[in-house]
């Protein structure tokens, strides 16, 4: 059987391998296909079709935009996507613009609780150089934390700071899923909303799905075996796709491998046929 993974995070955004590391995971974990959906962003893509042509795993182009409703963060799986579209690439580039003012925010709050961290810390930490399309996210903010001795994981970075609802959470308004279906669509892509156990939002997962959403990542490393049943039949009965992925990022300090390893979901390698389409 030929299975895939289609969600996996690189250096291009917050995972800690580089794109044809998780390419070479992906061989040494059996898989024919290995997606890669970095946040915001499409950088890590050919560097990952130039190893999977070297090892034989096949690349799913991907990109999972980061989107809000009703303050709740959603994201939107984007697969097959013209990366070299110019509307596409303009769009992703106002949304690490959002990212930057956000992650600013949240460093400013950090300083107010007391915490003199500094965007030049983050940046190191993520390894940016300032110019390239590469994204910085509350991991790489988790991760400076860390490494100042604030926190002692990763994982209490998050509790104790970053997550919503904790002091140093700000979140910029953000466009909306149903915008990110449409911008996905109009790179060619097929859109799939990522996670959506992680909403508790099932009516608004229906409702994007009735509005042209292509289908919904049942199966996720933070899915239950009921929650994956649960969504694959709200895909089934609507004629949508089933997907799977890991959601892998790699291994940070103290934090596990967030949110699992490379080959820990997966679906049968015919879905791209489906998602080419
Ligand atoms: P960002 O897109 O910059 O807001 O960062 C989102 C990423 O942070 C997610 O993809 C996860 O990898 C990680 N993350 C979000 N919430 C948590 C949490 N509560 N604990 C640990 N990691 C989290
Ligand atoms: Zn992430
Ligand atoms: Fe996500
Ligand atoms: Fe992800």
């Amino acid at each position: 059987m030929k299975l895939v993974d289609l969600h996996t995070h690189t250096t291009a955004s917050d995972g800690l391998h580089r794109p044809a590391d998780n390419v070479r995971m992906a061989r040494e974990a059996g898989l024919h296909a290995v997606g890669i959906t970095d946040h915001d962003t499409v950088a890590g893509i050919d560097e990952a079709e130039i190893a999977g042509k070297k090892l034989g795993v096949e690349v799913v182009p991907g990109v999972e935009i980061s989107t809000a409703e009703d303050g709740k963060d959603i994201h939107i799986l984007g697969y097959y996507i013209d990366r070299r579209n110019p509307v596409l690439l303009e769009r992703l580039a106002s949304q690490r613009q959002v990212r930057n003012v956000r992650n600013e925010g949240i460093i400013a709050n950090l300083n107010r609780l007391g915490i003199p961290i500094t965007m030049a810390e983050v940046e190191r930490v993520a390894g940016r150089s300032g110019d390239g399309d590469e994204t910085v996210g509350r991991p790489h903010i988790a991760e400076a934390l860390v490494r100042r001795g604030a926190v002692s994981s990763v994982q209490e970075a998050f509790d104790k700071y970053l997550a919503k609802g904790k002091p140093a959470y700000f979140n910029p308004p953000r466009i909306s899923p149903f915008e990110a279906v449409q911008w996905i669509h109009e790179a060619g892509g097929k859109a799939v909303v990522a996670h959506p156990g992680l909403y508790g939002r099932d009516e608004l997962v229906e409702r994007l799905l009735d509005a042209g959403a292509d289908g919904v990542e049942a199966y996720h490393s933070d899915h239950s075996p009921e929650q994956a049943e649960h969504y694959r039949r709200m895909a089934e009965a609507r004629g949508k796709l089933v997907t799977a992925g890991s959601d892998f990022h790699g291994e940070r300090k103290g934090g596990g491998v967030y949110h699992g390893p490379i080959g820990n979901r997966t679906v049968d390698a015919g879905i791209l046929e489906q998602l080419r389409r």
